[in-house]
């Protein structure tokens, strides 16, 4: 070893012994003769001094010596004159007195600061030097997060059962909704693997072969345009459970992470223990969006009924095309000006709507786009039913019923950051249940699964089938926590005749659900048991007890939102000579 101790763990025990560090220079400052210096490494920072007494080819060599070189010290642990600690530094009660330094490399001047978060260059530089921007105190502790969670859940699964078993990233397309990355392949010209889109169909297929319990720390692959907050490739907990019930599975999980998170994150706190249970139906009613954000109120009223006998044109519009008066109370914002409201109204149409109405309930009465337009008594309803008071802004929106969900939704989020209305210490957990089965593609005129299409449909539901798809309910579930979808399952269909049916329903055509998913139904004729399971993502989970605003700070080497590898230049050409060999060529 170069060491004997790490920079980060020398404490006041360590006085008076001569011990060996090695690290980077993190800070030097030289005052009058002394030199005084910060050596880190991953455990932390250790100060070190260099008094004029050392020998002259060593005091030479200081003078060269820059951030970020690395070092060896050999030294005398010292305790720090008093007055001179530094309660802010783990190792602040005690300095290193040098007696040896080696240089073990030199640095050039880096392209980021990497001893402080002020000043951090653009993401893209970032990511282009991610070995650097790595070695800054919150990344570093960020990859520690990530791994104290991955290896609480190896444990979790362990205790409770289940093996790890790794499943191929040469595999063939599993379908859950996205495209897939194909893989040439050269020894079949003309034929290609796809890396999975999760591992789906290998773990039903352990169940079939009586494995019981599994799990995987699998990474995903999924071809999406890169909106928001995604990544080519994302990791989940993958775990499949036999012989159980929705229930079963959801406690297993809800266990796991009501354990971890008080272990990993001690400063989040759980909203509710036992989670509850919501259906679809009702989150999407209550809070617009079916992953909702259960930290702060501000819930949807349906005021339908009030308005049935409106004058106002905007809602009488909206109800004779079958529609909905649906409403939120932004508590304290009456007098919002009117920039405000009309930047809030540019967020409604951003979210679909045509228009927002407001009612302002003000000292000097009722103000807002909608006032002049509304009775008396239908105000005085709309506060009995809301509870809105003096001093609350009613938000309207008046259009068919998924619209108005999804605007109102919208724009309750969009109060919760500017209200600051969410504890962002607060995890608040929730299942998801019941969802429909199907999802009505209208642009391709077709059925298309909402789940996937090994998701177990309500067994009284299967009737409607062929009567009314649309109100078939699947044994499906998410796992929501603030606002962010952080797992889906479900229980899996595990008869032949009715997964048959299901690809039937889909628009497949024999021959493509022969050459497709042939092996699954095939597989489901030897005896394959009830199962069922889920998938929680780890990237997700892990940006959210780190207080990190993206996955991208959670992750070693994430791709740009472009979906490049800045550091190592990924995608990029390759050689013809590989292009020959996997029958490719380029079409400009
Ligand atoms: N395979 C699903 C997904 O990745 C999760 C599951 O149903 O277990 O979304």
């Amino acid at each position: 070893m170069y060491k004997t101790h790490s920079c980060g763990e020398l404490r006041t025990s360590h006085v008076g012994q001569t011990i060996t560090v090695a690290g980077w220079v993190h800070r030097r400052r030289d005052h009058g003769g002394v030199i005084f210096m910060d050596l880190r490494d991953r455990y932390g920072l250790i100060q070190v001094v260099f008094n004029p007494d050392l020998p002259k080819e060593t005091l030479d060599e200081l003078a060269s010596i820059r951030f970020e070189w690395v070092l060896q010290i050999t030294g005398l642990v010292h305790k720090r004159p008093e007055g001179m600690e530094n309660p802010k530094m783990a190792t602040g009660e005690v300095e290193i007195i040098a007696k040896e330094v080696k240089i073990l490399n030199p640095a050039k001047t880096l392209p980021m600061m990497v001893s402080d978060d002020t000043d951090l260059p653009d993401e893209n530089v970032r990511l282009k030097y991610r070995y650097l921007d790595l070695r800054r105190e919150k990344m570093t502790q960020n990859m520690i997060l990530r791994h104290r969670v991955i290896k609480f859940m190896r444990d979790y699964m362990d205790k409770n059962g289940f093996i790890e078993i790794e499943t191929p990233i040469l595999f063939k397309a599993t379908p859950e909704g996205a495209r897939d990355y194909l893989v040439p392949s050269r020894l079949y010209p003309g034929y290609f693997y796809a890396l999975p889109q999760s591992p789906q169909q290998l773990k039903q297929l352990l169940m079939v072969a009586g494995m019981d319990r599994y799990f995987q720390i699998a990474r995903c692959f999924r071809d999406e345009d890169l909106r928001g907050d995604r990544q080519p490739e994302f990791t989940q907990l993958d775990l499949e459970m036999s012989f159980v019930h929705r229930d079963d599975v959801l406690a297993m999980v809800e266990g796991l992470y009501n354990e971890m998170i008080p272990a990993v994150a001690p400063h989040k706190k759980l909203l509710s223990n036992p989670w509850p249970k919501l259906s679809y139906t009702e989150v999407i009613n209550k809070y617009g969006s079916d992953k909702p954000d259960l930290r702060f109120g501000m819930e949807l009223h349906d005021l339908t009924e009030i308005f049935k006998q409106t004058d106002f044109r905007v809602f009488q519009s909206a109800l004779e095309a079958g529609g909905v008066i649906k409403c939120i109370v932004a508590p304290d914002s009456a007098n919002m000006t009117r920039r405000e409201v009309d930047e809030l109204t540019e967020s409604a149409k951003g979210f679909g709507a045509k228009g927002l109405a407001t009612l302002a309930v003000t000292t000097d009465g009722l103000k807002g786009t909608a006032a002049k337009f509304v009775k008396a008594e239908e105000v005085e309803e709309v506060k009995k039913l809301t509870g809105a008071k003096e001093g609350d802004l009613i938000l309207i929106a008046a259009d068919q019923r998924t619209v108005v969900n999804k605007v109102l939704g919208g724009l309750r989020l969009i109060f919760r950051d500017k209200l600051e209305l969410a504890d962002p210490n607060m995890m608040a957990f929730a299942w998801i249940v019941d969802f429909p089965f199907f999802a009505w593609n209208e642009e391709e005129q077709k059925w298309e699964s909402e789940h996937h299409p090994f998701t177990m449909p309500k067994m009284e539901d299967l009737p409607k089938f062929d009567t009314n798809p649309g109100e078939v309910l699947s044994d499906a579930y998410d796992m929501v926590c603030n606002g962010y979808e952080m797992a889906s399952g479900s229980i899996r269909i595990h008869r032949r005749d009715i997964q048959l049916k299901m690809f039937q329903m889909l628009g497949l055509t024999d021959e493509d659900i022969q050459a497709k998913f042939g092996h699954m139904l095939e597989a489901f004729e030897y005896g394959a048991p009830p199962h069922g399971g889920m998938a929680p993502g780890i990237d997700r989970l892990v940006m959210l007890l780190a207080d990190e605003p993206n996955i991208r700070e959670v992750i070693a080497f994430p791709k740009n939102q472009a979906g490049r590898d800045v550091m190592a230049d990924a995608p990029s050409a390759v050689e013809e000579k590989q292009l020959k060999e996997l029958h490719i060529r380029i079409v400009e």
